[in-house]
């Protein structure tokens, strides 16, 4: 009791005790009332005193009882901790925390039930409030029964030295949430993709550092803005319709969008779009997500672009010829299968040149982008058309069943080009020409064919543009067989696999040989020996028969060499086709082999002229003649009767004999027709001052019935069959002429 309470409760109990000397029970005496006095005011303020501490144990009770209520039944958990974290006191909330009757917590070290990170926090929290006896506050987890709790400390002012009170509430729940917000703020700020938020009605609440690096605007610059911002112009407003009507109706739409930087350069965006809804349903946000894809898109685009370098015209798009030729080998498989044709057509436009170079090449360049636009239209879906170069195009037409069944179609393709057509204002016509070849009728590879539709078209072109030409598949074997055979012949004479047989020439009555006609054949190394129709047909015409022919004017003057060397002393003729003797140059060629061979008398040399009527320049002909006459060498003209200008024939060229043609003379015997023209031919020779040969004298009586017309000379089987050279000298000396030939006048 302080001092100021006890003087105010002696004045109190003065004035107690004066009250009741007044009533006056005893008289004062001095000292002793003195003293009394004194004792009474104690007394009365030991009662007053022991009133008044009553009332404070009352007091203190029902505070004590209200305290350990609200202790108890807090709904706040109250552990009282000593500075080791030793629990003293635990109230009902702590103790059901920690899932232990109370008595049995008493004692127990609160540390125990976190990990050591948090140990050092709870001491340090513990350390702190006994030493400074302020509040303190922390958080700490705690982990009791397999589950993890987070809990906020608070301390109050410590009750005792020994003891602190520490109020503990439960925030796992709000940590927890706090956990989540963290982890989604993390990924937000830390994403790779752009995230942009927008409120309902669109404008730009938050977006991320992602979404900064892709488009280039900071958050500040867009926040409250309409995404609008970020577009490209590049997709249309149906473009955006569709997106705002799927978001409306299915919640989110995801595609690829090109929007522009805030540099102003384009890129390309993977994006997805979410509503993101509250509880009543209702739109709070839309939340798009996209990544950068501008250099995925680039890269596919360039791979794209390659490829279409490398398949298609970059002019006309059309397929180019490495594409062409692909799905023309894949149009020639599905042919064979299916048993169907296909037509190579070559279209090249005609004169085109003049287009480009009156117009200029944009000019030129617009015609043929619409050309080739009309042109695909004029044909159907399955034929494929494709520019090669310049202004050639190829086309092919699949699945036909005939052939006759493309001629429609290039009749379309022909009225198609001819319309007339305005290209960058002018007014202009143009035509094409086509060329066509069939499929497997033209049986040879995708190349070809395209040279050959190419061939073709040149022929349309030459016959007067405008037109299409098929391809002569006949003509062009023939062609073929013919620079075949070309090839073979060369190799042969390389190879010296030619070599002459010899036919002998008579004089039947006389008996005596007067000659041999030399007669080519080729010793094939796997055909055997073969006549001379077998190929010489084969190269008619062609300079390798100027090079044959040489060469067996050569072997024979070689050969008489060689049988004047043996004493054999034959003149020998020689077959000459009309276009060896038309060559300009054929008596100096002539002239050089005679010099090679100068030990041979040219006048043993006879030359045969072949295929008259194919005589060309009959005065030309006349004169090599006489030239060759001048080097010695004389003329006969092989097969008379045949052909249709013989007669003029016989009046121009200075030939000394003519020889009858076999075939009218094998057949005399029996076709009076024939036999007539041996005898008019005879005639017509004898008339001209010619000498005259019958050949094909197949047997004695042909030769006596030639006898008897007045036919001396003779060649053929009846005689002999044409042999190889070294038979030769013993035939000539063993030969006798039938007698019967002699027997006659
Ligand atoms: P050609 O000049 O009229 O030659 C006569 C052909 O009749 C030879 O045929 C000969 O074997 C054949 N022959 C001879 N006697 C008879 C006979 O009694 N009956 C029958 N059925 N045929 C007989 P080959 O050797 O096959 O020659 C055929 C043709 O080839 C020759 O007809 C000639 O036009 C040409 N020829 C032959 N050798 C040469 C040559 O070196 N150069 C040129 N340019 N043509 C040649
Ligand atoms: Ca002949
Ligand atoms: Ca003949």
């Amino acid at each position: 009791m302080d001092n100021a309470t006890s003087q105010k409760l002696r004045h109190i109990a003065e004035a107690c005790l004066l009250a009741k000397t007044h009533t006056g029970t005893l008289p004062p005496v001095e000292d002793t009332q003195k003293l009394l006095h004194e004792l009474q005011v104690h007394q009365i303020e030991l009662e007053m005193q022991n009133d008044e501490l009553r009332e404070a144990k009352d007091t203190n009770n029902i505070a004590l009882y209200r305290y350990t209520e609200l202790f108890d039944f807090a709904p706040v958990a109250y552990f009282a901790l000593d500075r080791t974290s030793k629990i003293t006191q635990v109230n009902l909330m702590g103790a059901s925390l920690l899932g232990l009757e109370r008595l049995k917590l008493t004692g127990r070290l609160f540390l125990h039930y976190m990990t050591q990170g948090y140990r050092v926090k709870l001491n340090d929290f513990l350390t702190k409030a006994f030493d400074t006896g302020n509040k303190q506050n922390c958080e700490i987890l705690i982990h009791v029964s397999n589950r993890s709790l987070w809990l906020s400390l608070e301390s109050s002012i410590g009750l005792t030295e020994t003891e602190c009170l520490v109020a503990m509430i439960d925030i796992t729940e709000r940590k927890q949430a706090e956990e989540k917000l963290k982890r989604a703020a993390s990924v937000f700020s830390h994403a790779h993709e752009g995230i942009m938020i927008t409120d309902a009605s669109g404008n730009i609440t938050e977006v991320n550092d992602a979404f900064s690096n892709i488009t280039g605007y900071s958050a500040p610059e867009v926040i409250g803005k309409n995404p609008k911002i970020l577009q490209s112009g590049r997709q249309k407003s149906e473009f955006y319709d569709e997106m705002w009507h799927s978001i409306r109706t299915q919640g989110k739409w995801s595609g690829e969008v090109w929007n522009r930087r805030k540099n102003g350069e384009l890129y390309a965006e993977m994006l997805t779009i979410s509503a993101v809804k509250n509880t009543m349903g209702l739109v709070e946000h839309y939340v798009s997500l996209f990544t950068d894809i501008t250099t995925m898109k680039t890269m596919t685009k360039s791979h794209g672009q390659l490829e279409r370098i490398a398949h298609f015209d970059m002019l006309t798009n059309l397929p180019n010829r490495i594409l062409l030729a692909d799905r023309l080998s894949q149009a020639m498989l599905q042919c064979q299968r299916q048993n169907q044709t296909l037509a190579v057509v070559f279209i090249d436009l005609d004169g085109f040149k003049l287009i480009n170079d009156s117009y200029g090449h944009n000019v030129g360049d617009e015609l043929l982008i619409a050309l080739s636009q009309r042109m695909k239209n004029a044909l159907r879906g399955c034929d494929t058309l494709s520019r090669i170069g310049g202004d050639e195009f190829i086309a092919v037409m699949v699945d036909l069943e005939k052939i006759e069944d493309c001629e429609p179609l290039l009749t379309r393709l022909l009225k198609a080009i001819n319309k007339p057509i305005t290209v960058s204002a002018i007014l202009m016509k143009v035509s094409a020409s086509i060329g066509v070849t069939f499929y497997p009728q033209d049986c040879v590879d995708a190349d070809q064919l395209m040279r050959h539709a190419d061939q073709a078209m040149y022929i349309a072109k030459k016959a007067g543009k405008n037109r299409y030409h098929m391809f002569d598949t006949v003509r062009d074997n023939a062609i073929k067989t013919r620079r075949q055979s070309i090839g073979d012949l060369r190799a042969a004479l390389e190879r010296r696999e030619f070599i002459l047989y010899y036919q002998p020439k008579v004089n039947m009555r006389t008996g005596k040989v007067i000659g041999l006609e030399a007669l080519i054949r080729w010793q094939h190394p796997t055909r055997g020996i073969l006549p001379p129709l077998d190929f010489l047909p084969l190269i008619e015409g062609h300079k390798c028969s100027l090079e044959l022919g040489e060469w067996v004017i050569g072997a024979a003057l070689s050969q008489i060499s060689h049988w004047q060397n043996m004493g054999v002393n034959l003149s020998v003729s020689v077959n000459i086709s009309a276009y060896q003797l038309q060559q300009d140059n054929f008596v100096a060629r002539l002239e050089a082999l005679l010099n090679d061979n100068p030990d041979v008398n040219p006048r043993c040399l006879d030359l045969e002229i072949l295929e008259t009527s194919a005589l060309s320049d009959i005065s030309q002909v006349s004169n090599t003649i006489k030239a060759c006459h001048k080097l010695g060498v004389r003329f006969a003209l092989d097969d008379f009767g045949t052909g249709y200008s013989s007669l003029s024939h016989l009046k121009h060229l200075p030939a000394y004999l003519i020889k009858i043609d076999q075939s009218f003379v094998s057949d005399m015997l029996d076709d009076m027709d024939d036999l007539a023209i041996v005898e008019g031919v005879i005639g017509l020779a004898k008339a001209f001052h010619r000498e005259v040969i019958a050949e094909g004298v197949e047997t004695v009586a042909h030769g006596k019935a030639l006898l008897k017309l007045g036919c001396e000379l003779a060649q053929g089987y009846g005689i002999s069959r044409p042999m190889p050279a070294d038979d030769i000298p013993n035939w000539v000396s063993n030969w006798k002429a039938d007698v019967s030939w002699q027997a006659d006048e």
